[in-house]
């Protein structure tokens, strides 16, 4: 696939004159952060043609499997349509909104009374839109009285924001894509970029066809690896030791921008000297990190001889109980050789999801107010005079999995959960079942009529607009906020995930929730980003503020800052400085040593999760699609022939994965990608599309003490061969991926376990 610097002008006429002639829609891809421009088109019998959008700046026309696949994933059969209750005999019935909204109100307003604001909590996804974000946000923090408002993002990118705060002073990005497209060196640490960010990684693929080097740093082989020039196979957990060593080196040849550093940051001497104890030399980098010394200092050269060099983080980094250190790592060398927001010179978070960008900027985070605030008491004043609050929220909420583990003690007694899936992907993901059976009252806002958390007991269901109906707005790894566009007509009694918040917030008697449209949410939303701004802060999209409903409605893709007094901004931060500390200058952090959770003889394996290159999250969306499941058709695991031989595996066959938490039945795939003493699975497969392959189930909890993001990368582990007397494969017309590995009596081939009620597309018979 080959990536254009710039759209073809004759594609971009023909679909110009599309969108005008016809019901053509531009829109925004809802996956991973890259944050494509999608163009939808009717194609008859119930079929929308899906391209990518030529004019949008981070895709250029070109989209990914994933993305081409879009218009397979619109399908009603399992949507949920319709508010439901749960009844006593624990099936779910048909109510109106008006008495699924009362039950939600009076649930949430009784508990409040008897409990206290601190005893309910949001939880929510960055798959919903910014403007969705805006209302729910609003509401917990500024009239509920509570903070305990967070996001699945928390699960992606809570330690690039942690880092990005303690030494920008704000959750800066500073690069832009363009920057890939500048830089003579692209290193990739802890990302899987061909298959998660695809579109990105053919850009700077095509970068790299123009002499530019690319390192991927990574424990496990993957795609991307297999087109650098620098492959770091790196010991899980020591990427702070590698980018401190890389310090050391920049400092020992004379590679540090001085002047930089004296005139814009502080802590520089400090750290410095703390590296050159921990990794004094490119042979002690290597011990640390597991490294052959040559590839250290093949790295080490490359770096330090190439100005023009994007370090691209992605969820190797983050999702660590050390996350937040190794970004502030990494960060450390940008600051140092000054190599921060110019052309082709950045360190650069890719985000996870489409929106988890657009969720930090509205404060969907718990430690975080609104607008890039947090909760310093001249910005709770600040907000609660915008918002005319009655009820602020005066300090930090609980994080994701603090969240759950307070409904497990029984402290959050009311929770609502908007279009995401704890009970599937948190770690421990069994005792999140069993703790969210314990609420009071669970509320579910989702597309899905049933998935791994709405069987844990919810109580309320409310049925949300899908991709393809609803609209807002949603921000990508380059800060740039693009509209998600309805082509759809909205199913059933589906309504915006903005609008239930917003007649909840109505419902419980509170003033500022009277929005007609997301247009009237967005301008709110912009109106407080340049509130008592005077360029304090770094979001700011002032300029937005009084778009009418039909400028918000043709909103061409916009790169903050949008400053209302500014005509045209720098596309990037920190060239000259100006960091938002209360000094403007960055920090250079002190990254811990490299800790980790122990093997041991009882699991002597550490256990990686990550994606697969077709399918995105708990396959709610992609496993509707039939050619998105050919690549990867059912649960597996990757070991290295080593390891799988040692256990007794047998390519092909079955392992039984068992970790201190659970355990899950998955198909061997043995690989030299992987390295002894590791395993990888994907994470996509639940009780909805699997039998006995919860893989959130065997993840361990150990949080990173900064940011709260869990380490889903080096959960101890141990395998065992299953064996089976028989398998079969079904293939049937089905609504539903689902893959079932039921036990069969051997003697008489009666089925003991469940096989597929769900319509399988395929399962496998066991014996
Ligand atoms: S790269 Fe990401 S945003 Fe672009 S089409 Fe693929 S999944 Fe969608």
């Amino acid at each position: 696939m080959a990536i254009m610097t710039e759209a073809p002008a004759e594609r971009v006429a023909e679909l110009n004159s599309a969108m005008q002639s016809s019901t053509a829609t531009r829109t925004c891809c809802p996956f991973c952060g890259v944050g494509c421009g999608v163009i939808a088109i009717p194609a008859g019998k119930a079929e929308i043609s899906i391209s990518g959008d030529p004019a949008h700046p981070a895709n250029y026309g070109q989209l990914c499997r994933k993305g081409l696949a879009l218009g397979d994933t619109l399908g009603l059969s399992a949507r949920l349509l319709h508010p439901m209750r749960r009844a006593e005999d624990g099936q779910f019935a048909r109510v109106s909104w008006d008495s699924a909204l009362d039950d939600v109100v009076n649930g949430f307003a009784s508990i409040i009374d008897r409990h206290g604001p601190d005893a309910v909590a949001f939880y929510l996804s960055g798959q919903l839109l910014t403007e969705d974000y805006y209302v729910a946000n609003k509401l917990m923090k500024g009239f509920i009285g509570s903070a305990n408002v967070d996001t699945n993002s928390r699960l992606c990118m809570a330690s690039a924001v942690a880092g990005h705060k303690r030494a920008f002073g704000a959750d800066t990005v500073p690069g832009c894509y363009e920057d890939f497209d500048l830089a003579e060196l692209v290193v990739l640490v802890g990302s899987n970029a061909a298959w998660c960010h695809p579109v990105l990684y053919q850009r700077i693929r095509a970068r790299k066809s123009t002499n530019a080097k690319l390192v991927i740093v990574d424990p496990r082989r993957t795609a991307t690896a297999d087109g650098a020039d620098l492959f770091l196979p790196i010991a899980p957990g020591t990427d702070q030791a590698l980018f401190s060593g890389l310090l050391v080196h920049l400092a020992l040849h004379d590679v540090l921008d001085t002047d930089y550093i004296a005139r814009h940051t502080t802590g520089f001497d400090a750290v410095l000297a703390d590296a050159k104890k921990s990794v004094p030399t490119i042979e002690a980098t290597a011990q640390a990190t597991g490294l052959a010394r040559r590839d250290v200092a093949a790295f080490f050269a490359l770096f330090a001889a190439t100005p023009r060099v994007v370090t691209a983080f992605s969820q190797g980094v983050n999702q660590s109980g050390q996350g937040t250190d190794k970004v502030n790592a990494i960060l450390n060398c940008h600051l140092a050789t000054g190599r921060i927001g110019k052309p082709g010179a950045a360190p650069f978070s890719l985000t996870g999801q489409t929106n988890a960008m657009g969720g930090r900027e509205v404060g969907g985070l718990a430690n975080m107010l609104a607008a890039h605030m947090g909760f310093e008491s001249e910005n709770i004043e600040r907000v609660q005079r915008f918002w005319r609050a009655p009820r602020m929220a005066v300090r930090e909420g609980l994080k994701a999995v603090q969240m759950l583990q307070a409904v497990a003690s029984g402290q959050i007694k009311a929770l609502w959960i908007a279009g995401s899936n704890p009970a599937a992907s948190l770690p421990e993901a069994d005792r999140i079942r069993e703790a969210l059976r314990k609420l009071e009252l669970l509320v579910i806002s989702d597309n899905n009529q049933s998935t791994d958390t709405i069987t844990s007991g919810a109580h309320i269901l409310l049925p949300a607009l899908a991709w393809g109906e609803k609209s807002g707005s949603v921000t990508n790894s380059e800060r740039v906020i693009s509209r998600q566009r309805a082509f759809l007509k909205a199913p059933g009694e589906t309504r915006p995930d903005w609008g239930i918040f917003a007649e909840f917030g109505r419902r419980m008697g509170f003033d500022g929730f009277d929005y007609a449209s997301a247009a009237e949410v967005f301008r709110e939303h912009a109106h407080l980003s340049c509130f008592e701004n005077n360029g304090k802060r770094d979001f700011d999209i002032g300029a937005l503020a009084d778009l009418s409903d039909a400028g918000y409605d043709t909103l061409a893709p916009t790169q903050w800052p949008a400053r209302a007094d500014e005509t045209s901004g720098s596309r990037r931060f920190f060239a000259q400085g100006g960091f938002f500390t209360p000094d403007r200058k960055a920090r250079f952090i002190l990254p811990a040593p490299a800790l980790g959770l122990c093997v041991s003889e009882a699991f002597p394996l550490r256990l990686n999760t990550g994606r697969s290159r077709d399918q995105w999250h708990t396959m709610t969306r992609t496993g509707l699609s039939a050619r998105l499941a050919r690549d990867v058709a059912e649960p597996v695991m990757d070991v290295c022939p080593e390891d799988g031989v040692d256990a007794g595996l047998v390519d092909g066959g079955f392992a039984r994965v068992t970790t201190a938490c659970g355990s899950c039945i998955l198909r061997v795939r043995m690989t030299d990608r992987q390295t002894r003493g590791h395993l990888f699975v994907p994470i996509h497969w639940t009780d909805e599309t699997a039998s006995d392959a919860r893989v959130g189930a065997l993840v361990a909890t150990w949080l990173d003490p900064v940011s709260g993001q869990p380490d889903l990368k080096t959960t101890p582990a141990k395998i065992k061969p299953v064996t089976f007397a028989l398998q079969g494969l079904l293939l049937a017309r089905a609504a539903r991926y689902y893959v079932s590995r039921s036990l069969v009596d051997a003697c008489g081939g009666r089925a003991r376990g469940r096989l597929s009620s769900r319509g399988g597309r395929g399962f496998d018979c066991l014996a």
